[in-house]
């Protein structure tokens, strides 16, 4: 399954996103610069540049683009080969880290449905097995491991681990094997990051080498993708029928009104851009003019509460198009990013599939 690894930045099977450009969220390279400093600078050098998000995103959006604006917030996008490259080279460089390349764990190894005591293993040289204190499955979205607590005796529907009422010590789980968020809003690898930071904290805090508490961690985990979860969900859940609970609609009448203050608010569009990164919570928004007060939709958006019709997070191709003269002007303008052009149709705009980099400003190689 990590077939490939020797041959440096290059694609794998194992990960077919990889072929996706990807950008890292300001929280993810935050986390992850904390554990590699300097970690930017590599994939930098290699001609990926770093750039402001407020200064350099275009954002179109229905009632405008914001200006651009300094955020600090530095944000990087790479090819995704490049990022496991520089990472793998920096993890490999531990003293406590051995690589083995190739084997695919095809089950776990267990002491009875209680424990995990390892995992088998399946490679070119045939089957071993791997004994370990702690198994993480890290295995993204082709994690198996609902199929094998499923056949410990221990249901396990979708992937809500935290809400089983039993859990096997010397095992968790965590990335896109838990909770795979659509890659639209480029959040994956970012979310991750502080999944795996919680991980460190929890090893670190055990007492005298006790066990790890994996349904601690799991629980943990859905605490902390809780909110963003909600975030990249709620649009997705307007498309329910008979219909969306009044919650969905009122919060994608939120998400409405949030995106529609941006272009006009500097302060939101700051909040909303720590949101989106995560690296503030809800209360980003407090004193923002974004939070609802008594408040009408204007004439003609009513449905977006109905339909999630235009919620930012609808894919492009089920929004309403705009009227043919407008789409016009949008094309004659020749820039999806001149302010205003084409700005105030329905078109949404996600500010999160993984941005395009500005041009680069005389960087070698950007
Ligand atoms: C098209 C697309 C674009 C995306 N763009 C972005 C983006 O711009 N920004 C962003 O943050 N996120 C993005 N994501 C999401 C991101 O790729 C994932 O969220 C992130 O990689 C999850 O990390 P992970 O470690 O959980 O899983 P993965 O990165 O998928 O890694 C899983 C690893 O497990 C290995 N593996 C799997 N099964 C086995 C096995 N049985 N035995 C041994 N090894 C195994 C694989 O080889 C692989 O190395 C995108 C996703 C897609 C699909």
């Amino acid at each position: 399954m990590s077939s490939g690894l020797a041959a440096g930045a290059a694609a794998r099977s194992g990960v077919p996103q990889g072929h996706h450009v990807h950008g890292l969220l300001a929280l993810g390279a935050e986390v992850l610069e904390g554990y590699f400093p300097g970690l930017r600078a590599e994939p930098e050098q290699a001609g990926a540049p770093v750039w402001d998000w407020g200064e350099g995103l275009c954002a179109v959006l229905p009632e405008g683009t914001p200006a651009p604006m300094p955020m600090g917030m530095p944000i990087q996008t790479f090819s995704r080969p490049l990022l496991e490259h520089v990472l793998r080279g920096r993890v490999t460089g531990l003293e406590a880290v051995t690589l083995r390349d190739g084997p695919a764990v095809t089950g776990l190894l267990t002491a009875g449905p209680g424990r995990v005591t390892g995992v088998r293993v399946k490679g070119s040289d045939g089957e071993d097995e791997i004994v370990a204190d702690l198994v993480v499955d890290a295995w993204g979205r082709s994690s198996h491991l609902p199929q094998w607590l499923g056949s410990l005796g221990l249901p396990s529907r979708k992937t809500a681990y935290h809400r089983l009422p039993r859990w096997p010590h010397g095992l968790i789980a965590l990335g896109d094997s838990v909770c795979t968020f659509s890659p639209a809003y480029g959040q994956g690898m970012t979310i991750a990051a502080p999944e795996g930071r919680l991980l460190e904290q929890m090893l670190r805090s055990r007492r005298n080498g006790t066990p790890l508490d994996g349904q601690g961690f799991q629980k943990g985990l859905a605490r902390l993708t809780a909110f963003s979860w909600l975030m990249a969900t709620i649009p997705d859940r307007a498309w329910k029928r008979p219909g969306p609970a009044w919650p969905v609609k009122a919060g994608n009448w939120f998400m409405d009104r949030l995106i529609d203050t941006v272009p006009h608010d500097p302060r939101t569009y700051t909040a909303f851009s720590q949101l989106f990164h995560m690296t503030a919570g809800p209360l980003a928004l407090a004193d923002t003019p974004a939070l609802p007060r008594p408040h009408r939709p204007p004439p003609g958006r009513e449905h977006s509460v109905d339909q999630g019709l235009t919620s930012p997070w609808v894919p492009a191709r089920h929004r309403p198009r705009p009227p043919a003269a407008r789409r016009q002007q949008f094309r004659r303008s020749g820039s999806r990013c001149s302010r205003g052009a084409g700005s105030r149709g329905r078109r949404r705009a996600s500010p999160g599939t993984a941005p395009s980099p500005p041009r680069p400003r005389g960087r070698p190689g950007g």
